[in-house]
């Protein structure tokens, strides 16, 4: 694009036009430079996220779309446009696939003759300014009435990225998932239809074509990265021993090569605490009879008092998961822990309105204690992550799956989660 177009378009839009976009990508603008709109960085929760550059025609093209009442996937990163009967969705591809640049002309596709305007064809299409090949696949239904398609992204779906250091605008695309209908869809229905095809299609990719995509994620906050322990600055030497299998388990979170899969995290620290439940227990249940056999009115003839142990340790035998969970809570996390951590700023995550669904609140004007609601809140969390189909209890809850949008907005569950391993490890060395 030329400047002189550049600023051509700019003429174009109006302030109410740039506050669309700012209202629909959460981006406040700072400026115009080189033909692009600039919106500066956000700080969010002390995390500063870089600046994002529009070109000002691809500008112009998304005020048109949202004007005719196009708009964002909720669940997905991606648009929906109701008027056209078109989705966008963005998708992340997994290693390499048969289809690309390389080997795609021995494929070949079922088209068939369409009212869309498509903007490429497969087998590929050129990209001068980065002399590049992108593989364009797309199938059409027989009565061409519908088409899937994955190619480079229209202007909805491109990438906010921010100028480079000369002023420019970098080149820039990703692959996106495309569907056509035949024409204005109802919006429900638009979302329906076209998740129900991508999901056919992605899965047939990859079970015929070992050709691996999936629909990515819409992450809305993703600063809600509180720290649930303070950083310590003096770097000391090692005093905590750690088995094999702890020291394997605390170690996933971390590992890079598991980024973003928070149910996983979740687990591999819920799996610590699981490690140290049979064993906390044991030692509250000795506890518990041998204070019965020190108590003053003990007597070892009178049935009532050995009624009295029998009864304490067929209750302790029949404890459930949840119930030792809140044993290894109350025992091993002192409560003060637990308020440091709450009164943190947490976006009302653990609150009433908090985006994790099937999970109980946590309030500390309750009158219930803080290690109890904690417990239940984690185990209830956990079922739903690992879905307990056998507890019919639980039966209700939904399975909370990985990459879901309420997954990816886990972190202060798995902050807390990471807490009560940490204080647990720390209890029993
Ligand atoms: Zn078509």
């Amino acid at each position: 694009m030329s400047e002189a177009a550049g600023e051509d378009r700019s003429k174009l839009l109006q302030p109410d036009d740039i506050s669309k976009i700012e209202r629909v990508f959460n981006l406040r603008q700072v400026n115009t430079s080189e033909g692009h709109l600039i919106f500066g960085p956000q700080e969010r929760n002390g995390i500063r996220q870089s600046e994002a550059a529009i070109p000002l025609d691809v500008a112009s093209e998304i005020v048109e779309a949202i004007d005719r009442g196009a708009e964002r996937l909720e669940e997905y990163e991606g648009w929906i446009d109701p008027q056209r009967g078109y989705v966008e969705f963005e998708v992340r591809q997994q290693g390499l696939s048969a289809l690309r640049s390389s080997t795609i002309e021995k494929f070949t596709f079922d088209i068939h003759p369409c009212t869309h305007e498509h903007a490429s064809d497969p087998p590929f299409i050129y990209d001068e300014e980065r002399n590049h090949f992108s593989t364009v696949i797309r199938v059409s239904a027989n009565d061409g009435s519908t088409c899937i398609e994955i190619s480079p992204n229209s202007p909805l779906c491109l990438p906010l990225l921010p100028l480079d250091v000369e002023g420019r605008g970098r080149p820039r695309t990703q692959t996106t998932l495309k569907i056509y209908l035949s024409g204005s869809t109802e919006k429900t229905d638009l979302v329906r239809r076209s998740r129900e095809l991508a999901n056919s299609f992605l899965f047939e990719l990859n079970v015929r074509h070992r050709c691996s995509y999936s629909l990515r994620p819409r992450v809305e906050n993703r600063s809600q990265r509180r720290h649930g322990t303070a950083i310590e600055y003096t770097v000391r030497f090692p005093k905590t021993p750690i088995a094999d299998n702890i020291a394997a388990l605390f170690s996933i979170p971390s590992d890079f090569a598991m980024r973003g899969n928070h149910t996983l995290f979740y687990l591999s620290y819920y799996q610590i605490l699981e490690h140290y439940m049979p064993a906390v227990h044991k030692r509250e249940t000795v506890r518990k009879v041998r204070r019965l056999l020190r108590s003053l009115d003990f007597d070892e003839e009178k049935d009532s008092s050995v009624l009295k142990i029998l009864n304490s340790v067929e209750r302790s035998h029949g404890a459930s998961e949840g119930e030792q969970l809140r044993n290894l809570v109350q025992e091993c996390v002192p409560e003060n822990r637990l308020e440091e951590f709450l009164s943190l700023d947490h976006g009302g995550h653990f609150g009433k309105n908090g985006p994790i669904s099937g999970v109980p609140a946590i309030n500390s004007k309750s009158g219930e204690s803080l290690a109890s609601q904690v417990a239940k809140r984690v185990y209830m969390l956990r079922n739903r992550i690992v879905h307990a189909k056998d507890d019919a209890r639980y039966a209700e809850s939904k399975v909370l799956l990985p990459l879901s949008r309420e997954a990816l907005r886990l972190q202060p569950d798995i902050e807390l989660v990471r807490l009560l391993a940490i204080e647990v490890i720390v209890d029993n060395r």
